[in-house]
């Protein structure tokens, strides 16, 4: 299908999670088994955490950097998610996805809902990871690190937010007990998505 970006060929696979829910693991462990499988590289404005590094986690942007992107049309989506913005460059998506390569986003829903009206449908998967409710994701995170009450309540806003995303997801992976099994579901998605390009 043709639109204004081009002729989309690849696939694109929006992965969408409450905070503490294996996430990162489902999608690590599917592009160290798929050697083409990228991830976008997003743009914030926020600051980087201990253990960061620019460039692979995020491009770390000042607000003035990020504002002049969006002006010059750099983004292919953008949005303000807890006082920071977030955007995906579309030098990081569109070159893949004008080829037939798979790739992952983790966006937030502001984010996704903008990539629904600008993709193909069908070249879009959106994924979330359904890992159990919040008194489940709270023991968790309290039981790898204290968390002081403010933490803890700015977690319980930020999955409140977070668990909106489930109802727009194409496909929920259950990841409530066997991470091997959620794994294999998530690469079941990659699969689905090569056939489809190729
Ligand atoms: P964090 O600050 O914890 O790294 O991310 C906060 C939120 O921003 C997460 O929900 C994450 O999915 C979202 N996010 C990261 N990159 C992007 C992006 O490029 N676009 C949008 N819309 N959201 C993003």
């Amino acid at each position: 299908m043709d639109t204004d970006l081009g002729e989309i060929r690849g696939h694109v696979i929006v992965v969408m999670a409450p905070m503490g829910s294996g996430k990162g693991t489902i999608v690590r462990h599917a592009l160290a088994k798929y050697p083409e499988l990228r991830q976008t590289v997003s743009g914030t404005s926020r600051a980087m955490r201990p253990g960061e590094v620019d460039g692979q986690h995020y491009h770390f942007l000042s607000n003035a950097e990020f504002e002049q992107k969006i002006a010059a049309g750099e983004f292919l989506e953008w949005a303000e998610f807890a006082g920071n913005k977030y955007g995906t460059l579309k030098s990081e998506i569109l070159p893949r996805i004008l080829e037939c390569d798979v790739v992952i986003v983790e966006i937030e829903l502001q984010g996704v809902e903008q990539l629904l009206d600008l993709l193909p449908r069908e070249h879009l998967t959106i994924v979330y990871i359904e890992a159990g409710g919040w008194e489940v994701l709270r023991a968790r995170a309290e039981s790898r690190a204290p968390m002081s009450a403010a933490e803890l309540a700015a977690r319980h806003e930020r999955y409140l937010i977070e668990v909106q995303a489930k109802p727009i997801a194409d496909i929920v992976i259950d990841n409530t007990g066997d991470i091997n099994a959620a794994t294999a579901a998530f690469d079941q998605v990659i699969e689905e998505a090569y056939k489809k390009c190729k």
